[in-house]
């Protein structure tokens, strides 16, 4: 395994998104474009959901434009949140009923959802710059989340952006559905996006897709029961 720190920061406060982030020109037009056609709708950067002590971070690519984006809440509102949000209840890492809007009571049990851009992109294709732009904001979400142990990476982009983030290389840990990466003291678990796409054209059965969370659950168990989370909180981090 290559020699890989965490970002520095750890437990610092993380710097919430502004609702007019200016940092991405053309996310910006976008969600302007939005405000004027649909001024009911959330249209900004979409905050994580879920504790900041969780030891789960879910990472998602970008809002949908009629999902997050129309209701402000990650994988709300949109047939991706269907599949998650059923699969996190299933495992333990959500309760209650999800009902597609931000205000249905939905709690996130020792789990955070965020995605690696904040905005909604045009065609839900964020663009390199723009990935790299918000990488800042992933940092930091990683960084203030002292507990972490698990990460899960919604498709390639999640992956490799999570990776970045966590100072390792590309090329020493490469995406697969189902595979899992030890960086840092953290574990990293591939899924292929909960999309309508991957799951009409089964790149994703609810099945495969049951298979990742079963895993993390079982690791995360595993965890508790050995007490290893106790050990690594206590560890100093690198360069600390
Ligand atoms: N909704 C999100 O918040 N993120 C995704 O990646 C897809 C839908």
């Amino acid at each position: 395994m290559a020699a890989v720190s965490r970002p520095e920061g750890r437990g610092k406060p993380v710097s919430k998104v502004s609702c007019n982030c200016p940092r991405c020109p053309r996310l910006v037009a976008f969600r302007e474009s939005w405000r004027t056609r649909q001024p009911a709708w959330f249209n900004a950067p979409v905050p994580s959901f879920g504790p900041v002590a969780a030891r789960l971070l879910i990472v998602g690519l970008a809002p949908g434009l009629q999902g997050a984006n129309r209701t402000g809440r990650p994988f709300t509102g949109d047939f991706a949140g269907e599949l998650l949000y059923a699969t996190l209840t299933r495992y333990g890492f959500a309760r209650g009923d999800y009902a597609a809007k931000p205000d249905d009571g939905l709690e996130m049990v020792d789990a955070r959802i965020t995605n690696a851009v904040r905005c909604v992109p045009p065609e839900n294709k964020p663009l390199g710059v723009e990935i790299a732009t918000c990488r800042d904001y992933l940092k930091a979400t990683v960084a203030e989340m002292v507990n972490l142990c698990a990460i899960v990476a919604l498709g390639r982009i999640a992956h490799d952006s999570i990776v970045t983030t966590l100072g390792a290389r590309l090329s020493a840990f490469s995406f697969s559905h189902g595979a899992s990466h030890e960086i840092n003291a953290l574990r990293l678990y591939d899924s292929y996006h909960c999309s309508r796409y991957n799951t009409n054209t089964r790149v994703l059965t609810e099945e495969m897709f049951r298979d990742v969370f079963a895993a993390v659950r079982a690791y995360l168990d595993d965890e508790t029961a050995t007490g290893q989370q106790s050990a690594r909180a206590q560890k100093p981090a690198p360069g600390a």
